[in-house]
């Protein structure tokens, strides 16, 4: 813990507008804003614990979500094209914990959690369970766009999608060996645990969630999160992914926030409405509001994971108290930045 608040201290030096070589917030925009930040999860992200190889793959995937996103805005699209644009590549690449690469829970099936908000209409949609929605993401958008309600479930967000006409696969389609060996690793651990209660999951265990947030051309924001939750997931258990206010929020007069981590915290705390109502009600910068909420609000609770927080202004805070974060953005010109370690 004391090493997760010093690397968070030093991020949020890092992040102080006056050092020019911070990666975390552009310090100065100079007219060229963040219009698209993404993430892949938070949690035990070591130079010593990653291949090259996932690290070429790793940053490769979340430069070309970022590029696709990018694409969309400069077309003069929605920000939420943008979000899904970036999050349906993201979904199809088995290094992330969603759509393709998702979990297993505790039955060996693979469910999905997803959910978008527009921060110009302050619409939302989600949907939670889901087992053959090739790209959850869609179905979250279709939720918002096409229904009168916010959060659907199970089989009844997937008889929704089918009637909207959107990929069906095969639960089959999203079984990896890696997740396999994931579910049969922390089985074991459960086993061995002594005492009623399962051990807290590892940070590990719900790594590889992924998320946008994009600020449209008109000067619009969207926010997106997507995830197979929590390795061994039990009960028809719901994570913070789909919560609107705990996973994911947006809000055009504050900000638009994605978050991964230990999703019970994130619910019982409301992160992601939280760093939006720092700004709103307190006047702080987004970084400000997203460093407190995650330095302090969460880390003081006991969670663990990060948010990517994206204001109006283009300016963006990416604050997590893991190891490392799989995190980047793109500026409006293009230029892309990713990053994984804490000390980047
Ligand atoms: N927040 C997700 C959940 O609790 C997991 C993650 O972010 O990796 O379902």
């Amino acid at each position: 813990m004391f090493r997760s608040l010093v690397l968070l201290a030093s991020l949020a030096l890092l992040a102080t507008p006056s050092l020019a070589q911070a990666p975390e917030v552009l310090p100065d925009l100079d007219g060229d804003p963040v219009v698209l930040v993404v993430h892949g999860g938070a949690g035990t992200i070591s130079r010593a614990e990653i291949t090259d190889a996932t690290e070429r793959a790793v940053r490769g995937a979340m430069e070309q979500a970022l590029r696709a996103g990018h694409a969309e805005i400069v077309a003069g699209r929605p920000a939420l094209d943008a979000v899904a644009a970036a999050i349906q590549i993201l979904e199809d690449d088995v290094e992330f914990n969603a759509g393709r690469g998702a979990v297993f829970a505790a039955d060996g099936t693979v469910r999905h959690d997803a959910s978008v908000m527009d921060g110009a209409s302050g619409l939302a949609g989600a949907s939670t369970g889901t087992m053959h929605v090739r790209h959850p993401i869609l179905l979250a958008r279709r939720v918002m766009e096409a229904s009168p309600h916010v959060l659907l479930s199970a089989e009844g967000a997937e008889e929704f999608a089918l009637e909207q006409g959107l990929e069906l696969v095969p639960n089959e389609f999203f079984h990896t060996e890696r997740r396999q060996q994931s579910l049969l690793r922390v089985q074991e651990r459960e086993r061995s645990a002594t005492g009623l209660a399962a051990p807290d999951p590892e940070p590990w265990q719900m790594m590889g969630t992924v998320g946008a947030v994009a600020l449209s051309a008109e000067g619009h924001l969207a926010a997106g999160t997507s995830t197979g939750g929590m390795t061994n997931k039990r009960w028809g258990r719901i994570g913070d992914s789909p919560i609107i206010g705990a996973g994911t929020y947006a809000d055009d007069a504050t900000c638009g926030v994605s978050a991964t981590g230990h999703g019970e915290f994130f619910i019982r705390l409301g992160i992601a409405r939280d760093v939006a109502a720092r700004m709103a009600y307190l006047g702080e910068s987004v970084d400000e509001a997203a460093t407190h909420v995650v330095g302090e609000t969460l880390t003081e609770a006991g969670g663990t994971g990060g948010i990517i927080a994206l204001d109006a202004g283009g300016n963006v805070s990416m604050p997590f108290n893991t190891e490392g974060m799989y995190r980047g953005y793109v500026t409006r010109s293009g230029r892309v930045v990713t990053m994984i370690y804490g000390d980047e």
